[in-house]
């Protein structure tokens, strides 16, 4: 059983940090993959099954819960369930890769405190919570209630930034996309 490491990116929903993941995918494509986890969300726009997410049922979802094959997992919105699967991580791991993660701040930390060294947490800070609230909006993806829920969620995880490794200033998302480039070529050389 091989062991890689773990490229955490948290931070609320629309600071940015999916794009400078898909980023890092792109320029690092031989040392990371993405964890694909398992949501029991309807998939959004243009996203696929297996690769964006595994979207799987409420059911299905308690049932691995049970099983314990989850590392982490969060019920990020009330009724949607978010989970990192072991077989995901090892999965990743056994193809030589390390694993890079976009996930929220409390599973982040999470993941941290549990691989501890191997893993490197780094928190997406966007400009200012209004700059967020525009962000989400403009998204158009979600209903009125969703992005209520959204704001009130990011509003309570900017205060947990202090806890992650690294805090990555969002305000320009090329100069963010670059300095999280060395961030990880540099974790990686450890
Ligand atoms: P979205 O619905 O916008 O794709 O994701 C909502 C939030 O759930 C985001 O902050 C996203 O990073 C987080 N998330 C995605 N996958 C996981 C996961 O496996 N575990 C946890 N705890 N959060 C996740």
């Amino acid at each position: 059983m091989t062991q890689g490491k773990l490229i955490i990116f948290s931070a609320p929903s629309g600071a940015g940090k999916t794009t400078i993941v898909h980023y890092l995918l792109g320029q690092l494509a031989n040392d990371l993959a993405f964890s694909i986890s398992a949501t029991t969300r309807e998939a959004r726009g243009d996203e696929r099954n297996g690769i964006d997410y595994y979207f799987i049922s409420n059911e299905e979802f308690l049932h691995r819960i049970a099983k314990k094959q989850f590392v982490e997992f969060e019920e990020v919105y009330s009724g949607t369930f978010y989970g990192t699967l072991r077989s995901e991580i090892q999965r990743i791991w056994d193809s030589g890769k390390h694993v890079i993660f976009d996930i929220d701040v409390e599973g982040g930390l999470h993941l941290k405190r549990k691989y501890e060294e191997h893993a490197l947490a780094i928190f997406v800070q966007p400009p200012s919570l209004d700059v967020l609230k525009e962000r989400l909006t403009g998204r158009g993806t979600d209903s009125p209630e969703k992005l209520k829920e959204r704001f009130a969620k990011a509003e309570k995880e900017l205060n947990y930034a202090p806890q992650f490794d690294i805090i990555l200033k969002n305000y320009d998302l090329e100069t963010a996309c670059k300095e999280a480039k060395q961030l990880v070529i540099d974790f990686l050389k450890k």
